[in-house]
């Protein structure tokens, strides 16, 4: 893994290396493969950070399942603006299936609560949350988070799907800010 890399004004540091990562997604699609056999779950990609997480997550489920995508943005820079904004719906039929929704990381856990109200609402039969990285220090959410990669500090993160306005989605491994930037 690379060193300290640098995005805009920020630096980072190496946190978790592809082999971790790769270690993490397969523990993960061990329990979905558990819990989900003889169903035919919909997985419901949260965009844009998920999108690298549910492509190798994918590829080692071995259930019958469907795949749905959902764009939404509630961050600015490195912080959250609270608000969940949908910007592009998933034009998947909800009602009666059984929901997983991929998450890169859990934070404040708005933006999960906030999907997962509207999938019940829509009358899906059960939705679980999917996510590579949760942040326990950071979550106000009063649900449970079904399935989760790794427990990390309340650091910012990017790489592997995640970004740092714009920039680090493409970093194969994860980095975390540098502590006192
Ligand atoms: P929440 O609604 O749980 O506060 O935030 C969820 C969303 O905020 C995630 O989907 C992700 O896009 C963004 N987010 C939260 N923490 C981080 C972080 O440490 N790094 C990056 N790059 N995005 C984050």
């Amino acid at each position: 893994m690379a060193d300290t890399i640098k995005l805009h004004d920020l630096e980072f540091m190496p946190y978790l290396s592809e082999t971790e990562i790769g270690k993490i997604v397969d523990e993960v699609s061990i329990k979905i493969n558990e819990k989900y056999a003889g169903k035919s779950p919909l997985f419901v990609v949260i965009l844009n950070g998920a999108f690298m997480f549910a492509s190798d997550l994918i590829k080692k489920v071995n259930v019958e399942c469907e795949i749905s995508f959902l764009r939404v943005s509630s961050y600015r820079g490195t912080a959250s603006t609270g608000e969940v904004k949908e910007m592009m719906p998933i034009g998947t039929n909800v009602s009666g299936r059984d929901i997983i929704l991929l998450e890169d990381i859990v934070d404040t856990g708005n933006t999960m609560g906030e999907i997962k109200q509207q999938m019940k609402d829509a009358g899906a039969n059960s939705v679980s949350i999917c996510t590579l990285l949760f942040k326990p220090d950071a979550f106000k959410g009063n649900y449970l988070v079904d399935f989760i990669g790794v427990e990390i500090p309340d650091r910012f993160v990017v790489g592997y799907g995640l970004d740092y306005d714009g920039l680090g989605r493409n970093l194969p491994s994860i980095y975390q800010i540098r502590p006192n930037t």
